[in-house]
């Protein structure tokens, strides 16, 4: 088992974004394949695995759900960029706010990763609670999409508690997909 397990490779992903978007509940459905029943608010940060096997290889994802006020404590941050393989910048999709918020989440990226090219993900997440009649209160996704594009991101609509393939009527291919860097 050891010598298996030791040929597993691991990618340190951090997932980022305001408070309350969701990166609790979506690093619980990566891991544990669920919605969580109850979250509590996160303090510095969690850590949850995800194991894959990918073209028969087998891949270890390690992901670092961190807190929204973690943005203030400068030393700790300097951590979490520390030999990452990939950053998710996440939104809630009802709440412009958090869309907005992501400028400086993407600063702060930008500060810390030293110039490495890394890949980026900009994930606007709890799509199932889109209400087609309140769409000036939501983010729409062509803004996302031109926000991904500026920044080299891959750009999905997800959902935490619903994922866009287990809906019935899910109007997106692959799985929430909308860019590709
Ligand atoms: P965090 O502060 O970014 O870690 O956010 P949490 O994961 O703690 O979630 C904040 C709140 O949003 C909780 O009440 C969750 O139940 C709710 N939530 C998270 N993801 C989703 C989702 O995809 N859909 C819905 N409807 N609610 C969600
Ligand atoms: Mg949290």
């Amino acid at each position: 088992v050891s010598s298996l397990l030791s040929r597993c490779r691991t990618f340190k992903v951090l997932v980022i974004g305001d408070s309350g978007v969701g990166k609790t509940c979506l690093t619980h459905r990566l891991s544990a394949g669920q919605f969580p029943s109850r979250v509590e608010a996160t303090i510095g940060v969690d850590f949850r695995e995800r194991a894959l096997d990918i073209d028969g290889e087998k891949i270890k994802l390690q992901l670092w759900d961190t807190a929204g006020q973690e943005r203030f404590r400068k030393s700790m941050v300097q951590h979490y960029y520390r030999n990452v393989h990939a950053v998710l910048f996440i939104y809630d999709v009802t709440c412009p706010a958090s869309f907005s918020g992501l400028v400086s989440w993407v600063e702060e990226w930008r500060q810390n990763s030293l110039g490495q090219e890394i890949p980026r993900f900009l994930v606007g997440n709890k799509s199932d609670l889109r209400d087609p009649s309140r769409k000036e209160q939501q983010v729409n996704q062509e803004q996302a999409l031109s926000f991904a594009k500026a920044h080299g991101m891959t750009f999905f609509e997800t959902s935490a508690k619903n994922p866009p393939a287990k809906r019935v009527n899910a109007q997106q291919g692959n799985r929430g997909l909308l860019y590709q860097q």
